[in-house]
């Protein structure tokens, strides 16, 4: 229940906080419209597509022309602001507190590619993200299927001249066989290790329930031995295996069970569960964190936004994590 700001509506055409996503002037604090009415940016902050000179930037790339089964990904970042709307208004949970306090987060819309031209677009989409990260802004991703991965880091990388720690979650690895050349949401991976975006020694990825022909040393912690394991060994075994490296997570929405995310491209039985994911993010906070994106949601396939509500709850789960950082003082840039 999300406590009114207002007073009683005795006059329906009084003022009221409506829209704040056109307010450039909203840069804290939450907007507590009513959750089914209003421009619907990411946790109804600020429309800003520059930017807006926020700390934390979030944006949508509609990608949806790398995936190899089911399509629909290009609805994604729609689908996860509209989500989102129903978590503004009241104090995260479990952080106790509202994390547009101490964050300045904008949402900068989506990225801009032709999809006319699809050998141009992940130069775009690199191009695009190298300006926010050229603002010094600390980029969260909705996708989009999970090729944008690829190019952000790409940008991420030439910002800071530090190769991450990748934290992937996805039931696969897309790490399949990649020249150089392909533009695929399976073999990304490969493209990022071969170009030195990734330290795989301190790299892992998380609820894997397929198999690949490479893993290139980074870590697997199946999705079997995610759900044995629990959120709290879990992320205390992917705390330690990234250490003090800066570190990138990516979360492809299949790492969880169809049952909690259906709406996705390539569901695989057998998945985390949306309270353990959440929770196993929750407690990573201890990373040197450098970005993060939330990828293969596909409305047409999703069922009582199930789908978008567990991406939309995760990146909010992320900036509650950044929220905290900043209240202790820490550095938020890349
Ligand atoms: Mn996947
Ligand atoms: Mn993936």
């Amino acid at each position: 229940m999300t406590a009114p700001v207002t007073a009683p509506l005795t006059d329906p055409l009084a003022p009221r906080p409506v829209d704040r996503a056109l307010d450039p002037g909203f840069r804290h604090g939450q907007s507590t419209e009513p959750n089914y009415s209003g421009v619907t940016s990411f946790l109804r902050r600020r429309y800003a597509p520059d930017g807006g000179g926020a700390e934390v930037v979030v944006w949508g790339v509609p990608l949806d022309v790398t995936v190899s089964n089911r399509p629909g990904t290009r609805f994604g970042p729609r689908a996860l602001r509209a989500a989102s709307a129903i978590l503004d208004g009241d104090p995260l949970y479990p952080f106790h507190a509202d994390p547009f306090g101490p964050l300045d987060v904008a949402d900068a819309g989506d990225g801009v590619f032709d999809y006319g031209l699809p050998a141009g677009i992940p130069a775009a989409i690199e191009a695009q993200a190298a300006r926010h990260y050229a603002r010094g802004a600390h980029l969260v991703t909705l996708g989009g299927d999970h090729f944008l991965t690829y190019p952000v880091l790409k940008a991420l990388v030439a910002r800071t001249r530090a190769p991450v720690a990748l934290v992937q979650f996805d039931a696969h690895q897309d790490t399949w066989d990649d020249d150089g050349s392909r533009v695929d949401h399976g073999t990304m991976i490969t493209r990022a290790v071969k170009d030195g975006l990734i330290r795989v020694e301190r790299s892992v990825q998380v609820g894997i329930r397929t198999h690949a022909p490479n893993d290139f040393g980074i870590a697997i912690i199946d999705g079997y031995s995610a759900g044995e394991m629990g959120p709290r060994a879990l992320a205390a075994a992917i705390t330690e295996r990234v250490g003090d490296a800066p570190a990138y997570v990516t979360f492809d929405i299949d790492a969880l069970d169809p049952a909690f995310a259906p709406g996705t491209g390539t569901p695989v039985c057998g998945g985390l569960s949306s309270r353990e994911a959440l929770e196993t993010l929750r407690r990573l906070g201890g990373l040197d964190l450098k970005g993060f994106d939330v990828v293969e949601v596909s409305p047409p396939y999703d069922h009582a936004e199930i789908t978008a509500l567990a991406g939309a709850s995760l990146a909010a789960c992320y900036l509650g994590i950044l929220a905290g950082r900043k209240a202790a003082g820490e550095r938020i840039a890349p």
